[in-house]
């Protein structure tokens, strides 16, 4: 039960149990602990009455909490920060769970309360949340819940138009067979690895939190797709292909994520771009950036820049839409507010403005900021000194128009005033008192991201090294905001099979594959000509193709065009976050129910009838579950069906119902990440590293997706070896990669105490290294390092919510007990100075934890710092042809994101009465002179339509919203939203979405009944 509107909730007792874990939201990943213990026991309001006990020394933020500061006596506002958290209703629920051994249950169910609690001792959060994250402990599942209600709990197979429970043994044998006669019949030969399942096309999360896992998921789908089956198709949840979003960042160097939110508190100057911290990040917006912008850290400032003014801090927002972050922000400081709202697709106009404005006012600051990078250079970094001067001839065209001519164009084309760009340029540009160049921090996020991908990005870089933003001190930093948390590892996806290389089409992947030799600036200039003229000129801009898809295949347009044999989806709604959703949606719908009508029609249109009883078997669970036709005769029907009608055959996978289970032929219910099976994920901002713990057993007959993969890959081997064809190189693949987890499942069978996530992860993440190496594939674990070998779940537990920061540079396990952990706080640092910034974390044998900062020689992190500082000019080149030919027939540029209490695609969100009551419909927010043109009031119901389809919403009048734009809501629980109309465009290099590059009409179709009106609001969010 929740425990909402009851005005009390129980505490823990003084024996609960406790775990740690992650939010399952957001990419700030605040930490949180978790308490579990019977149902007819309560804790009181005196340290040594309840078990919430925290013990941290933090030097780095100046905090200690021992187990005697939680006294809740003195409960007041905001005391989580000092070790008396607040608990509210939606942070426990009461639930069932059997006896609980090393992280499984067995034995008897028993009633149980759980409490899921924002940690004080977390560096992030500090023991705040969100509103999203404060919900947590109320989406843990429970008989008595709507969370628990709605959970997938058996394994489900489509007979006919229903899907019907059946047993476990049943699915997975089906989609074994399934997938094995795929790769048999449609393989494709390699002479090196035998048939590779190219047909076999894979869409899932790559990340962690959100439902989507973290490192031990990803291993075992990784296995499975990249490995088992070898096939290169394979898809990320908002984007169609499989591969970095943001590489234009790594290209330049400093790679995605590259510093901390101690960098946020001690910055001079706060740049978002493109993000929206407010409503996607907000712990990491509400904690740091604020904090910073109100003063607060002054202090901190001064104990890091000995000799240096502590400036007031200044934030730049840039973003279409006056988004709440701005509203928040003016709030905290109206004065110290810059926003700027370029049209959208204009960032690289923007960026470039911004930079020739400094470039050419604050000289002295170039030159200081230049200086450090060529100084570096000396010494074996890599300063590309023709990249810049490239850049500056051809991007900002320095010698080729006047500041006047340049800024007269970027004016018109972004529709920024010029006094805002030179407004701009002079917070970032003009240094402090005493000539030093302010400490300039930058996130970018979907604004960039979804907008021309790879030049935009890269012109946001290109003014972080203009800026400083990359040179390597405290309080600099330029990297991506993140969706969700970070959890990447597993073997590298194959090339597809027309090729031998897998990677996107960077100018420098362009000059390798082209020969251009790059030693002149010629050179780069001749590489600069051919690479814009193939991937954009000649190229996307003539064939919509995106030059990417070469190297890494583009899986939606493949859908679409009846590629494919079998769809797999893990953890994902591609109806709702796939661009052009409608159109996708169209074609697999059409293609899986070729296959449904082809094996029901002409084989099984008898199941259900009055002759049925032995298609059923009451004794699996206590419903009953289909059993005939045979999973043997039912996977034959789908192969021919595949065969003769182009169809497709579609498994999903996840925790929820979600849109693609209209079209699912399998439906494999999964374990959730958030406390029913253990994984390992980072936050984006300071790649702080934790265990995301178990408590509760999964509902039903739910299962980890390691298990499920690792069982499908197992019934695979054995019907390879039924038909005597036990080497052949397919069932080979597959017992090389999984053997270590059947291994480890058969130890654990007989004895609990065998962790199954620990082995995997001591052996595909901590080990990484020598296991790829002997099934004979490159690998990816996100910022894998030695000393990860010292590292296992039951050590990670022990850093609690305080976890390690990547790229660790040692891990020490003591004999006396203690551990301790050293990680590289600014990846810049070590590669641009002597010495860099260490994060220590000490756990003591009697669980306290230490945190603190020592300076290290940066000889020590060489390995693992940047190595590259790299320009490239990013050219306007007007609008991508899908774009341009919508531009002039529809009105408004749909703007569209996420909103504070709706996370991501909503899965979860009907869980929350909260959330549904909020927002009952999908919105759609228009400026009120829009509005009065249009005839719409608050409360009207238009229809958003384009070529690509169409989407209800309710009329929000604000303008937070510029005349000729509207905002549209992401993803609903209940609808699909934006992407009913998002444009099928993908940038052609990084070929991520070009999402924000939409435009649709509305249509008035009706109005909200008064009663329902009344329940919402439309009142402006003025903070
Ligand atoms: S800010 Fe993000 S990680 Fe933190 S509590 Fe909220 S949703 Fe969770």
């Amino acid at each position: 039960m929740s425990f909402r509107y009851q005005g009390k909730v129980p505490i823990p007792p003084p024996n609960a149990e406790r775990y740690t874990t992650v939010c399952q939201f957001c990419n700030t990943a605040c930490g949180y602990d978790v308490y579990v213990w019977p149902a007819d026991e309560e804790g009181g309001l005196q340290p040594g009455e309840h078990g919430i006990v925290y013990n941290l020394k933090d030097q780095v933020y100046n905090r200690v909490l021992t187990p005697q500061t939680t006294d809740f006596t003195k409960l007041g506002p905001l005391t989580a920060y000092q070790g008396i958290p607040w608990i509210s209703e939606a942070m426990v629920v009461r639930t069932v769970r059997r006896g609980w051994s090393r992280g499984r249950g067995t034995g008897e169910w028993r009633e149980v309360y759980v409490a899921q609690i924002p940690s004080p001792e977390c560096p992030i959060n500090m023991g705040n949340h969100s509103i999203r994250g404060g919900t947590n402990g109320e989406r843990n599942w429970s008989p008595w819940t709507v969370a628990g209600a709605r959970r997938l709990k058996r394994p489900m197979v489509r007979f006919g138009g229903r899907l019907e429970p059946v047993s476990w043994d049943y699915a997975i044998d089906l989609v074994a067979r399934v997938v094995k006669g795929v790769i048999d019949k449609w393989g494709v030969d390699n002479p090196k690895w035998g048939k590779e399942g190219h047909a076999v096309f894979a869409s899932r999360m790559d990340h962690g939190g959100g439902g989507g896992g973290g490192m031990i998921e990803n291993t075992a789908a990784g296995l499975f797709f990249f490995y088992g089956v070898r096939t290169a198709f394979a898809r990320i949840h908002n984007r169609p292909f499989f591969g970095p979003e943001g590489p234009a960042i790594v290209d330049a160097g400093p790679g995605a994520m590259n510093n901390s939110l101690l960098d946020l508190r001690l910055a001079d100057v706060i740049i978002y771009w493109g993000a929206n911290p407010y409503t996607t990040g907000t712990v990491m917006f509400t904690q740091h950036a604020l904090d910073n912008l109100r003063g607060r850290t002054a202090d901190e400032k001064k104990n890091w820049f000995a000799g240096e003014p502590v400036v007031d801090t200044y934030m730049i927002i840039v973003d279409p839409r006056k988004t709440e972050t701005v509203q928040v922000a003016e709030t905290v400081a109206p004065d110290r507010v810059l926003h700027l709202a370029p049209e959208p697709g204009t960032d690289i106009v923007l960026a470039n403005a911004i930079a020739r404005v400094i470039y050419e006012r604050y000289k002295d600051t170039v030159d200081k900021i230049l200086a450090v990078y060529r100084q570096a250079a000396q010494s074996g970094f890599k300063w590309d000194e023709n990249a810049w001067q490239l850049y500056l001839e051809e991007a900002l065209e320095i010698n080729t128009k006047t500041l006047d001519q340049y800024l007269a164009e970027a004016e018109s084309i972004t529709g920024v005033p010029r006094s805002d760009i030179e407004k701009a340029a002079e917070i970032i540009g003009a240094p402090k008192q005493g000539g030093a160049p302010k400490r300039v921090w930058l996130m970018y996020e979907k604004g960039v991201i979804w907008n021309q991908n790879y030049r935009s990005i890269y012109a946001v870089v290109d003014l972080c090294i203009m800026a400083g933003a990359v040179r390597g001190i405290p309080g600099t930093g330029c990297q991506r905001q993140g969706g969700h948390q970070e959890g990447y590892a597993g073997p590298a996806p194959p090339p597809p099979p027309w090729t031998t290389e897998r990677h996107h089409v960077s100018p420098w992947n362009f000059a390798k594959e082209k020969g251009i030799q790059l030693n002149t600036y010629d050179d780069y200039k001749n590489l600069m000509e051919s690479w814009y003229n193939e991937v954009y000129t000649e190229g996307y801009y003539k064939t919509r193709w995106p030059i990417g898809d070469r190297y890494m295949p583009t899986i939606d347009f493949r859908l679409e065009d009846g590629e494919g044999k079998v769809l797999w989806v893990h953890d994902m709604d591609t109806y709702k976050l796939g661009p052009a959703a409608q159109r996708l949606k169209a074609a697999v719908s059409d293609r899986s129910w070729r296959v449904t009508r082809y094996v029901f029609a002409e084989a099984f249109a008898a199941i259900g009838g009055k002759d049925s009883e032995p298609q059923y078997d009451v004794n699996v669970t206590e419903i009953p579950v289909i059993t005939g036709p045979s999973s043997e005769e039912y996977a034959a029907k789908v192969l021919e069906a595949l065969e003769k009608t182009g169809g497709i055959f579609v498994v999903v996978q996840d925790i929820y119902p979600t849109f693609m289970m209209e079209d699912a032929h399998v439906v494999f219910p999964a374990a959730f990440n958030n406390g029913e099976v253990p994984d390992v994920r980072m936050s984006v901002h300071e790649r702080r590293f934790r265990i995301a713990d178990a408590w509760l057993d999964p509902p039903g007959e739910a299962k980890p997706d390691w298990w499920i993969y690792a069982t499908v890959a197992k019934r695979i081997v054995e019907l390879y070896e039924a038909e005597g064809r036990g080497n052949d190189p397919v069932a080979q693949r597959f017992r090389a990669a999984f053997q270590p987890i059947w291994d480890a499942m058969d130890k654990n069978a007989n004895d609990p105490s065998v962790e199954v996530e620990n082995e995997i992860f001591k052996t595909y993440i901590a080990n990484a290294d020598e296991t790829y190496a002997k099934l004979g594939v490159d690998w990816e674990v996100q910022f894998w390092t030695p000393a990860f070998k010292n590292l296992d779940l039951n050590i990670l537990r022990k850093f609690r919510t305080v976890g390690v920061i990547l790229p660790l540079t040692e891990v020490n396990v003591n004999p006396d007990g203690t551990v301790e952990a050293r990680g590289v706080v600014n990846v810049m640092e070590p590669a641009l100075n002597p010495q860099y910034r260490e994060e220590v974390v000490v756990v003591r044998p009697d669980g306290t934890i230490e945190r603190s900062i020592e300076m290290a020689p940066s000889e020590k992190a060489k390995s693992v710092a940047a190595s590259t500082l790299r320009a490239w000019p990013a050219l306007w080149l007007g609008y991508p042809p899908y774009v341009e030919d919508v531009r002039g027939r529809y009105k408004y540029w749909v703007i569209n994101g996420r909103y504070n209490e709706i996370w991501q695609s909503g899965y979860a969100d009907p869980n929350s009465e909260v959330v549904i009551k909020r927002w009952p419909y999908a919105f759609v927010q228009i400026n009120p002179a829009d509005a009065q043109a249009e005839g719409l009031e608050n409360g009207d119901i238009v229809v958003v339509y384009n070529d690509n389809g169409s989407v209800p919403a309710v009329v929000w009048i604000s303008d937070a919203v510029k005349q000729g734009h509207i905002f549209l809501i992401m993803a609903h629980p209940y609808a699909v939203a934006a992407n009913a109309v998002t444009t099928p465009s993908v940038e052609p290099v990084a070929q991520s979405p070009d999402y924000k590059l939409t435009k649709a009409d509305l249509l008035k179709v009706g109005t909200l009944p008064s009663e329902v009106k009344a329940l919402l609001t439309f009142k402006d969010i003025n903070i």
